[in-house]
């Protein structure tokens, strides 16, 4: 069993419905994976993507890592009966004379070759991968259901609060009872006009979380944290620089309500300094880290049982992403849940037609592997590469 080409293709990806609105010049990769395993005569494909939000990681995946997948000995990368890919034995492959620290963005690389593998080992069992992690990292759920939120509400360039409000109707209009917008790219005061123009149309301040996108410094950052404490919003998201462990500590003794914080921190050793360092509440607060981001399953799976070792609840992790990866994930591991994107980062945000939500949450599909064929536009797209 070995794995026999690997492609790559960088894609354009925007954080709007609409074309028209510039969005920031981000990209992703989009792999595909092919084995040696035949299935009905075709060989088993795993696919994969970098998620969202950051760039796409073509040099690195072509350089560095496919290269070792390519090379990598069939006992190196199998199972211990040699009936499935092992993707945390080919993970070892991929990080084979990587060297400490300097993360990102090679995390990122990493991981998108490692959801693919993933897709394709639980294509090989026959299974969804929400099954198939489950049996790795937990007591599989009797329910394949799990909670999800809209994510989205980025600044329009015009029309603001109306753009925003009529974005937030159409969640609410497609099931979901909990949504998350945008902050931090405007003054404080036009952000404080978005949110009550957001609670307007939703049935309780707790429905609404915000993300500050790490725009806030020191100062700006208690600014805003006093501005939003009487709203009791949901969670108050990514408020300041990812390593500024000062001020996320001094925001976390200032601000009752939940804060959500980890989801630009890309490995374990970095989780671990949120930890110690971020002043962070377990009871309440939110975790965000991107299985993809952080270098795949494997890291993400430590980062998990690092937290849980040191008193944090499975479900204060909500993992970045808004896709169906890491609504498998937040399944398989009993997580609190997941962010869905509907209307951002076509055609990998949202779910596939079907997949309907109903009172925020979802059903996953039982269809073999991730599942991202079951949208027509990435059916195209992986078929191509
Ligand atoms: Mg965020």
């Amino acid at each position: 069993m070995r794995i026999v080409d690997i492609r790559e293709r960088s894609l354009p990806i925007s954080r709007y419905d609409d074309p028209l609105v510039p969005s920031g010049g981000l990209t992703t990769s989009a792999v595909a994976l092919t084995t040696d395993v035949i299935h009905d005569g075709k060989p088993i494909v795993g696919y994969g993507f970098s998620s969202i939000g950051r760039f796409a990681q073509g040099g690195l995946i072509r350089e560095r890592f496919a290269p070792r997948l390519l090379a990598a000995p069939e006992a190196s990368l199998v199972n211990e009966a040699g009936t499935n890919i092992d993707p945390c034995r080919a993970w070892d492959v991929m990080m084979k004379g990587e060297k400490s620290g300097g993360h990102r963005e090679r995390s990122v690389a990493v991981g998108t070759l490692d959801m693919a593998l993933w897709d394709a080992a639980a294509k090989i069992a026959g299974t969804p991968l929400y099954r198939f992690l489950g049996e790795r990292v937990a007591a599989p759920a009797a329910s394949n259901e799990i909670r999800v939120y809209a994510g989205g509400g980025y600044p329009y360039p015009d029309n603001d609060i109306a753009r925003l409000t009529d974005e937030v109707r159409q969640m609410l209009d497609l099931g979901h009872t909990h949504v998350k917008i945008k902050i931090g790219a405007s003054p404080l005061a036009h952000d404080l006009k978005r949110i009550e123009a957001v609670l307007d149309v939703l049935p309780a301040p707790y429905h609404l979380a915000v993300d500050a996108m790490n725009a806030y410094d020191a100062q700006t950052s208690m600014a805003a944290a006093a501005a939003l404490a009487p709203f009791g919003l949901w969670w108050f998201e990514d408020v300041c620089d990812p390593l500024d462990f000062d001020t996320q500590f001094a925001v976390a003794a200032a601000y009752p309500p939940p804060i959500a914080a980890g989801e630009a921190l890309f490995s374990l050793a970095e989780a671990k300094l949120l930890r110690r360092h971020g002043g962070l509440r377990p009871e309440r607060d939110i975790l965000l880290f991107d299985p993809v981001h952080c270098y795949g399953l494997p890291e993400y799976i430590r980062i998990v049982q690092d937290f849980e070792e040191h008193g944090w609840n499975r479900s204060a992790f909500w993992p970045h992403g808004g896709h169906l990866f890491t609504a498998h994930v937040a399944r398989a591991m009993g997580l609190g849940g997941a962010e869905v994107n509907p209307f951002s980062f076509a055609p990998f945000g949202g779910y596939p037609n079907g997949m309907n939500i109903a009172n925020g949450h979802v059903t996953l599909p039982t269809t073999t592997g991730i599942g991202f064929e079951a949208t027509p536009e990435l059916a195209a797209l992986f078929t191509a590469l």
